[in-house]
């Protein structure tokens, strides 16, 4: 027996009561995040909706029982219930700002639709509302951030005219003599949506009665997906909530940045100009230090039985790059080679070509020896260990070997 659906007439309601018609447990539905054993339950009639057309599914009570899906099968429509509601007639509420909070995002959705397709004609191909934000799909050329705004702007004066939202019923031929520019396959009687002197869309969801409770339409951000643009809006409620987090993130960052919110775009740019500057002073300081130091380094190794100055050393809280600035003095130095390692396991070899050892295949060995990837040219080889805490050791393996191997 088809359920009664009573939300087709009236959108409003918000509590209603039923006879349970057919109860059944079901096995546990992980795809659908339930993962208890629940109960299927068919009513004669129904308020709650169930997720098509884009908008997602009611929650509520069915007696005592809870609402954890609302499915529709053809004729009839599936309640998923935490438990089996103790008596066959049931009082059934709706949990009202979830459904309410669907109805404004819905009607918001067929107004804005409507804007994009009558003022830029760019037709909506699908729709999808989430829990945050909601999706329309519009096919043709990018819309600029004018059309965005300009869609905008026309659905908030239809807002603030409160025009009725009316229900309608017909045949497709009917329908389509109104004005219904979308294709309907489904046979017999349509719905369909009207919002008077503005759209007219088939459609089976829940919808506000008058535009204004539509309260107003926020678009924001507008990306390519395949080939079609999707745009993201809020509507009603959630517009005010993300009116009001805007404005006080624009607060928080204008507060950080001692300006006020109007000025923070030129703060801002002010701020990263100096970052800049900073980031390419502290760099410069950096190599002059790690070249002074180098400097003293070098100084105070005195040369082996061969003449060759060899200059190791595992640094503590330096980056690679002040590695990297160090090796260069080492390299300008006759007969000079430097082992250099950080403590995160970074090393650097590197000597003057008058050493004449190969940096290349010594660092191979290293992380032959203690695992680990790299590599380079004879006179320059880096890389980095697997296990940091191998560092010193590998450091003193390289050293061991130019010792050893006298070359
Ligand atoms: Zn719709």
């Amino acid at each position: 027996m088809p359920t009664r659906r009573l939300y087709y007439d009236d959108a409003f309601q918000k509590e209603f009561t039923a006879r349970v018609m057919h109860c059944e447990i079901l096995p546990p539905d992980v795809n659908s995040g339930i993962t208890a054993n629940v109960w299927g339950l068919l009513l004669d009639r129904t308020a709650f909706y169930p997720t098509s057309g884009g908008q997602p599914n009611d929650l509520g009570k069915i007696g005592d029982a809870n609402v954890l899906d609302v499915r529709d099968e053809g004729d009839e429509i599936l309640h998923l219930v935490d438990r089996k509601p103790s008596d066959p007639d049931v009082f059934c509420c709706i949990h009202w700002p979830r459904r309410f909070d669907h109805m404004q995002q819905h009607t918001g959705q067929h107004l804005l639709s409507a804007m994009f397709q009558e003022r830029f004609g760019l037709p909506t191909v699908s729709f999808h509302l989430g829990s945050e934000l909601s999706t329309i799909d519009l096919r043709g050329p990018e819309p600029a951030e004018e059309i965005l705004e300009g869609a905008e702007r026309a659905a908030n004066q239809i807002i603030f005219e409160d025009r009725p939202v009316n229900v309608r019923y017909g045949t497709a031929d009917q329908l389509s003599e109104l004005g219904v520019r979308k294709e309907v396959e489904r046979e017999g009687l349509l719905r369909a949506i009207e919002i008077e002197s503005a759209d007219l869309q088939p459609c089976g969801g829940t919808h506000v009665k008058r535009t204004g409770q539509i309260g107003l339409v926020l678009v924001r951000r507008c990306t390519k997906v395949r080939q079609d643009w999707r745009v993201e809006f809020v509507c009603g409620g959630r517009a005010e909530r993300i009116a009001r987090h805007d404005f006080l993130l624009t607060r928080r960052v204008a507060d950080l940045l001692s300006c006020a919110p109007d000025d923070l775009e030129s703060a801002a740019s002010k701020a990263i100009v100096e970052r800049d500057a900073h980031f390419k002073n502290a760099r410069a300081h950096l190599q002059r230090l790690a070249e002074a130091e180098s400097l003293l380094a070098l100084q105070a190794t005195t040369p082996d039985s061969r003449g060759l100055r060899i200059f190791s050393c595992v640094f503590r809280g330096m980056s690679s790059e002040y590695i990297g600035f160090f090796a260069t003095e080492p390299a300008k130095t006759e007969k000079t080679i430097a082992l250099l390692a950080s403590e995160d396991g970074s090393l650097l070899f590197a000597q003057n070509p008058s050493a004449g050892s190969d940096m290349a295949q010594l660092i191979k060995q290293a992380f032959e020896k203690f695992g680990g990837k790299g590599g380079g040219t004879r006179d320059f080889a880096r890389g980095k260990l697997a296990d940091p805490s191998q560092t010193n050791a590998a450091v003193a393996f390289a050293l061991e070997r130019l010792s050893a191997h006298g070359n």
